[in-house]
């Protein structure tokens, strides 16, 4: 069976689903249903039973899926599924399919802990700083990352209803606040829902004169890279200034669907940029952060931010010292184009905000007129600086 159906394979692409999961659990599956997203979305895996018919699930998963009252989903689509091996230590199966670790509560954990709850002026908007809003449009997604900031009210979870009503009363809110230039359309993931209702919030938010540009935050492309199609791009591309920031994991998701699925967003006039969560055991590792950085370079993805994991409750088992994240940024800088590197985000508790951190490459001023620096290799630079003395 043919599953690369008008998907032609280019030098950066990740191997991709080889179509053997596909031909095994799916058999029957016409390419029209494997390549409609609404498909994807009523076969996406998420009991027990779905599970165990197409992975051989460990102890642990096992105790984790059966942990009575767990509150957060698991859901899968059938091709993220395709993305992921039958081995334990899949990097994307360890962000998807729950672990004991998950009910475990660590020090410093929280269940809001970048303090959105208070931040919260109307049910789904979140404004943490002067200029800017986080639109929480729904709290549903294709997919459930295991280490997700709002697991505590995604999965519907949340408690207000998320209708054109509510969605009315953020847009009145914004629409009231003239020092607001940028909306964060996020969730949940927003393409969840069909061209229609993306269509009529982007019209509302775009009439507001004095928003700037409109961001959609999304894994979508990644995990469901059928929802890109050239009509909802064109339903898209009438609300220019759009961008997209998107959610990458691994470069395992960097396949030819996902490339062309990037591919159509950017031919329709929508700048991208990604946003990768740093993981213990997944991605913190600084060659397959850079090789994976240098693929969504030739796929017109600019990469933005790689986020240090936040401490949600039963996070322990993801989060990794931010000194790694550092070192990983210094291994980065010199060898890799410019345009490659993200910045490195901490976002901080009870509401801070997001602070960037990079190695420290400053060393000392001495007397205004010569500071110190060191590269990326730590070899020390001694600079004349114009200073302040005359
Ligand atoms: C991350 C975030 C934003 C967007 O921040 P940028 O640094 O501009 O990408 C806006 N609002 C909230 C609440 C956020 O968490």
């Amino acid at each position: 069976m043919q599953q690369k159906l008008n998907v032609s394979i280019s030098p950066g692409d990740a191997p991709g689903p080889t179509g053997d999961f596909r031909k095994a659990h799916y058999p029957d599956t016409s390419d029209a249903q494997w390549n409609d997203w609404r498909w994807q979305m009523r076969n996406r895996l998420s009991s027990t039973a779905d599970l165990s018919q197409k992975f051989e699930l460990t102890i642990a998963e096992k105790e984790a899926l059966a942990f009575p009252g767990r509150p957060f989903p698991v859901s899968i689509t059938p091709y993220y599924a395709s993305l992921i091996d039958n081995r334990p230590d899949d990097p994307l199966r360890k962000t998807m399919i729950p672990v004991g670790n998950e009910f475990v509560r660590g020090p410093g954990e929280y269940s809001d802990p970048l303090g959105e709850d208070p931040n919260s002026p109307v049910a789904g908007l979140v404004h943490r700083y002067p200029d800017r809003v986080l639109f929480l449009m729904t709290d549903h997604c294709p997919v459930y990352c295991r280490y997700c900031t709002r697991s505590r009210l995604v999965g519907g979870n949340a408690d207000w209803a998320m209708t054109k009503a509510s969605w009315q009363k953020a847009i009145d809110y914004i629409a009231a606040r003239p020092n607001i230039h940028d909306v964060l359309i996020s969730g949940g993931d927003p393409l969840i829902y069909g061209d229609q209702k993306l269509e009529w919030l982007l019209g509302h938010l775009s009439a507001i004169t004095h928003i700037d540009f409109i961001r959609i935050g999304t894994k979508v492309p990644m995990v469901l890279p059928q929802r890109i199609t050239p009509e909802l791009c064109k339903m898209l591309a009438q609300f220019h200034p759009l961008y997209f920031s998107i959610h990458v994991t691994h470069e395992n998701e960097l396949t030819a669907e996902s490339r062309q699925a990037c591919e159509l967003l950017s031919d329709s006039g929508i700048p991208l940029g990604s946003q990768t969560v740093l993981l213990k055991g997944v991605n913190d590792n600084a060659d397959a952060l850079k090789s994976m950085f240098r693929r969504l370079l030739r796929m017109r993805v600019k990469p933005y931010y790689l986020l240090q994991c936040d401490p949600i409750e039963g996070s322990a088992h993801f989060r990794t010292p931010i000194k790694k994240g550092i070192e990983i940024m210094r291994a980065l800088r010199g060898r890799l184009s410019g345009y490659g590197i993200p910045r490195f985000i901490v976002d901080l508790p009870e509401g801070g905000g997001k602070i960037a951190l990079e190695p420290d490459y400053l060393e000392k001023i001495e007397n205004d007129d010569w500071i110190f620096l060191s590269d990326r290799d730590s070899k020390h630079y001694k600079y004349h600086d114009p200073g302040t003395s005359l």
